[in-house]
């Protein structure tokens, strides 16, 4: 893997030169206040480290990872071929990286080689066979598994209920934790788990229900050398066409407002901001309350690049910010588990869009 995660030090160089302008968009600096992670701060170290002024430390390396990877910066920077969050990932992941990581990464990183899964053992649920001939893979992604598993079973009566012939795997990460935390020899080894368990499924299309483990799934893996032999499409999508296709029939529900919440990767990286708002209005008795900043400008939630393992602190912050723009009666929807995770503060309710659809199209005996 010596190849990848090569930094383009004249993008680094344009941010580490530039005045900040982004800087009431990086939450980061909102919440924190700190000048050396601001964008151009956090640009500014990466490059001197790169150019071997600086040589890496905790404090570096601290700061340098202060990155959501949000990609709220892009709204207004003036470059538009630099994608600063992963100049920052590859400048502490490639040629010139720590070489160490934080303490907060260690019991994590140890999850992952020990179980394939940050949070720890995986539970006997997902100890699953694999179903021959299926044509769907669903991968729920492990922060659904270990948080908040009543998306996979709501998941599952979907697709029941579609009639679609699907089957799970024994999931490991998808490896994006592990390529945050700076181990990209476990990230591929954790992607030709995967691979290999999805191949020997012999399913033809494989829905996530986490966009972290998409565009990891999508971006990561053929950068990586690893190519999926699958269709990969994200669960709200995958639901949408089968509500399309008549298979499933969404009756009415009785929640009134529902502000959806966009993830920023699928709002600013994947551009999948009218399928989910589709989904919720076929969904009869449901009338959607935008939040203040949505679609692409939606803000983050604070759980990108597994803050909420890493800097929960931080990542709390980031959201109690992020709530100010709902009105205080709305339900939250969101198709996210980090962003689940990260609003569901202040007794705030806040759903996934498949607990939702499943509420509508099923009942307790599907
Ligand atoms: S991300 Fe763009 S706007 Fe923000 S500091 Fe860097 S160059 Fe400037
Ligand atoms: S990606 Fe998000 S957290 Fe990272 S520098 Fe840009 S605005 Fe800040």
């Amino acid at each position: 893997m010596a190849e990848i995660n090569q930094v383009d030090l004249e993008q680094l160089l344009n941010c580490a030169l530039c005045p900040n302008l982004c800087r009431c968009d990086c939450p980061v600096l909102q919440v924190t206040g700190r000048e050396a992670v601001a964008p151009a701060g956090k640009a500014r170290l990466a490059a001197q480290v790169q150019q071997d002024f600086m040589v890496w430390n905790s404090e570096l390396l601290e700061a340098v990872s202060n990155c959501l990877g949000c990609r709220n910066c892009t709204v207004l920077c003036p470059f538009p071929d630099l994608n600063l969050c992963d100049e920052l990932l590859y400048s502490r992941t490639g040629e010139k990286k720590a070489g160490f990581s934080l303490p907060s990464w260690e019991p994590y990183l140890n999850n992952l080689k020990r179980y394939g899964s940050p949070y720890g053992q995986k539970t006997a649920d997902q100890a699953v066979k694999v179903a021959k001939e299926a044509e769907v893979v669903y991968y729920a992604g492990c922060t659904t598994l270990a948080n908040n598993p009543g998306v996979l079973d709501a998941a599952q009566q979907l697709l029941k209920k579609a009639g679609v012939s699907y089957t799970l795997i024994s999931e490991d990460c998808c490896g994006y934790p592990a390529e945050t935390w700076g181990d990209l020899e476990l990230a591929g080894q954790l992607a030709a788990e995967n691979c290999r368990k999805i191949a020997e499924s012999g399913a033809k299309v494989l829905v996530t229900g986490c966009p972290e483990c998409w565009q990891t799934f999508s971006e990561r893996y053929p950068y990586w050398g690893h190519e999926l032999p699958v269709k990969i499409i994200d669960g709200s999508t995958y639901f949408l066409n089968l509500i399309k296709e008549g298979q499933l029939k969404p009756e009415f529900i009785e929640l009134k407002k529902i502000s959806y919440h966009d993830p920023c990767i699928w709002a600013r990286t994947a551009e999948k901001i009218s399928e989910p708002r589709e989904l919720i209005h076929k969904i009869p008795g449901i009338t959607i309350e935008e939040p203040v900043y949505n679609g692409k400008e939606t803000h983050c939630c604070g759980g990108g690049r597994m803050f909420q393992l890493s800097f929960p602190v931080t990542a709390a912050a980031v959201a109690a910010r992020r709530l100010n723009d709902f009105s205080p009666v709305a339900t939250i929807a969101t198709a996210c588990p980090f962003c689940r995770e990260g609003l569901l503060q202040e007794g705030r309710k806040v759903l996934d869009l498949v607990e939702i659809l499943a509420l509508s199209c099923c009942n307790e005996n599907d």
